[in-house]
């Protein structure tokens, strides 16, 4: 579903990504990893195209990013392709970013209506059953500042969820909450990778990279210093700065 291929990024002269490949497939899971500032969020933000990259390719569903300039000036050329991929490519994000002025209900139903532009009964019929699926289906005519954080972070899943996008992108998706409210959303994380979702995500949590993922990336000062299956990258990691990394989260 989501291919990039030697992608590289830069801020002004600070060089971010330095050609990374990731790959993920239909119904796999990719988890990436890597200390402050490594270039996790970038990545994932170059995959929905929320983020300018100067080189390498993009590619959604086999369907390459076309891009026109080069270099620092290089932006997609085609901007039906950039909402196609984007509506495609839910993203869910540390702070909820929930509208506080909407309901939860509101909220979910939001893109699908004005994005999608799908008929409100239908909806508000599947925007109910995502909330019910994330455990939430009591709260529908709440507003955010009533719900907790695991709460609200629940409703964002849902409203990713409602756009019936083909992947899901999470960045630092529990590390805003407290210990307790985090196994809330990691319980929703792990049904929706039983499910068979496309799912990258960024996450400081070693457990659940290790208990959701098929595939582990560690990402060091925007290249991949090592990856592979998560039994064998956090089981057998063989980089000293993997070895590292997994010592000071623990
Ligand atoms: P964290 O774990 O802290 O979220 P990260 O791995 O997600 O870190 P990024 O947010 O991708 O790291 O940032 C990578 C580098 O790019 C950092 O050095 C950061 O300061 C820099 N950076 C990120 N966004 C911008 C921006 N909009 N303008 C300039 N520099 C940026
Ligand atoms: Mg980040």
């Amino acid at each position: 579903v989501i291919e990039i291929r030697n992608l590289h990024k830069a801020y002004g002269s600070l060089e971010v990504l330095k050609g990374v490949h990731v790959t993920a497939q239909r119904g796999d899971v990719v988890s990436l990893i890597g200390s402050s500032g490594s270039g996790k969020s970038t990545l994932l933000r170059c995959c929905n195209l929320l983020e300018d990259s100067q080189q390498g390719e993009v590619l959604f569903k086999g369907e390459p990013v076309i891009w026109k300039g080069e270099g620092h000036h290089r932006r997609p050329a085609d901007p039906k392709q950039v909402l196609r991929i984007r509506t495609n490519l839910s993203m869910v994000f540390q702070q909820f970013n929930l509208w506080s002025h909407m309901t939860i209900l509101q909220n979910v139903m939001e893109a699908p209506l004005t994005v999608l532009q799908r008929s409100p009964g239908s909806v508000e019929k599947a925007a109910r059953g995502y909330l019910e699926k994330v455990g939430i289906g009591d709260k529908c005519d709440a507003y955010p500042a009533q719900l907790s954080g695991g709460q609200q972070q629940r409703a964002a899943i849902a409203r990713a969820l409602c756009m019936e996008p083909e992947a899901l992108l999470f960045d630092e998706p529990t590390s805003a909450l407290d210990p307790e409210l985090e196994q809330e959303v990691v319980k929703v994380i792990k049904d929706l990778a039983a499910e068979g979702r496309t799912m990258l995500i960024v996450t400081h949590d070693m457990k659940m990279a290790h208990d959701v993922s098929d595939h582990v990336v560690f990402l060091h000062q925007g290249l991949i210093e090592e990856e592979g299956p998560p039994e064998t990258l956090f089981g057998a990691p063989k980089s000293e700065r993997l070895q590292g990394f997994l010592k000071s989260t623990t």
